[in-house]
């Protein structure tokens, strides 16, 4: 899809409040911790290259990404620092992931097996792995010790193919807002501490790093976090709870989304807006089009949400088209005055949790849902 540069829509970012963030969150956290910057999903819709070189210069201690091509990306435009990808990766990539040092997730010995196949015993450079535990995501990563073994074995006896740098999980629960998730959240970390204690690692050559937090883990068990945080969310300045737990200290969100009134008119009563006819004026009405939709990522579901014009809050009335939507006025505006989607406009603020609650999702799938037809401009 191409960028909308020629539209009145767009995004900014504020990598310098990212940064911010970053360096707060970590200078929370038990002095020696490596605070790994997860960037996935294009930095969570936020730009991952422009991020990742403001993190740089703050000397982040490293990255975390999903797939190998965003690895790839980040190597592919000197970024030299540590990289992991958290999820599984075709084995194919073994030896261009160990000629990157790009680190890779493993959840199984079938998977050793393979990489060394490719691999051989002379790699420029040895496959950086990080075991995954699943203690209670049921997502990838093996669940007791005795599987873990034989891979940590493997390792072991192939020192040249293969670096065991880590082990980890992931909490489902570390925002524990319920005795239930509470509970959870403290099982997954007990059994986590049991197996680590379990695996025998003295034929390394060196111990591997343990982490699990992500940001609810740094914002709210900041005294629980091991050798490593992977931190996400947080450092975008939202609120992984959606405001249900209140942030411990403020943090500054990076992205705002603006449109523009491109069309104005005023209608009588009675008469219907949208898809649907789902909407109809009381009375008479000033309503505006913005151009911006769900192919940019606003959801169906923002309508009734209120947007900012002049620091008046308009809702979005009828359905969200594809390519525009329509508000209600309190009076006229006219074409080419700003509309604040998230962020302020004079007194008031929106934020992409109000957006989220009103859409019954989480922060993450607003900013991650915005498309390449927004573009993003930094500051
Ligand atoms: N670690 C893993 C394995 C993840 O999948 C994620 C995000 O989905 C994170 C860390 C970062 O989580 P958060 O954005 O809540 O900090």
């Amino acid at each position: 899809m191409v960028s909308g540069t020629h539209r009145p829509s767009y995004i900014h970012i504020s990598t310098q409040a990212i940064v911010n963030n970053y360096l707060k969150i970590k200078g929370q956290l038990p002095k020696g911790t490596q605070v790994h910057a997860v960037i996935k999903a294009n930095a969570y819709g936020h730009g991952a290259l422009p991020v990742a070189k403001a993190l740089c210069e703050a000397d982040v201690d490293g990255f975390c990404v999903a797939i190998s091509d965003e690895a790839l990306e980040l190597r592919a435009n000197d970024i030299s620092r540590p990289i992991l990808i958290l999820g599984v990766t075709p084995v194919e990539d073994a030896p261009l992931l160990a000629q990157k040092q790009v680190s890779v997730t493993v959840s199984s010995l079938h998977y050793l097996k393979e990489a060394y196949n490719r691999l051989g015993d002379s790699p420029t450079h040895p496959l950086n792995v990080h075991l995954k535990v699943d203690t209670g995501m049921g997502r990838i990563g093996l669940r007791h010790a005795e599987d873990l073994q034989p891979l940590v074995n493997f390792i072991a006896s192939h020192p040249s193919a293969f670096k065991l740098e880590g082990i980890f999980t992931h909490f489902a629960t570390a925002d524990n807002l319920s005795n239930w998730e509470t509970d959870v959240f403290e099982s997954q970390a007990h059994r986590f501490q049991n197996i680590v204690t379990a695996l025998d690692f003295s034929q390394l050559p060196n111990q591997p790093v343990c982490h699990y937090s992500n940001s609810a883990m740094c914002l709210w068990h900041p005294e629980m976090t091991l050798d490593w945080a992977r931190l996400g969310i947080a450092m975008y300045g939202l609120n992984t709870t959606n405001d249900a737990m209140a942030l411990p200290y403020d943090l500054e969100p990076a992205l705002s989304l603006t449109s523009t009134i491109i069309y104005v008119k005023k209608l009588s009563a009675h008469e219907t807006i949208s898809y649907g006819a789902t909407y109809t004026t009381s009375q008479e009405e000033w309503i505006a089009t913005l151009p911006i939709g769900y192919a940019d990522g606003c959801p169906r579901q923002l309508t009734g949400y209120t947007v900012l014009v002049d620091g008046h809050e308009c809702p979005i009335v009828g359905r969200v088209c594809m390519d525009q939507l329509m508000i209600r006025l309190p009076k006229y505006y006219p074409e080419g005055t700003p509309v604040t989607f998230i962020g302020r406009s004079k007194d008031k603020v929106n934020r992409v949790e109000d957006m989220a609650k009103h859409c019954d999702t989480i922060p993450h799938e607003i900013t991650c849902g915005f498309s390449n037809r927004l573009p993003l401009y930094y500051y």
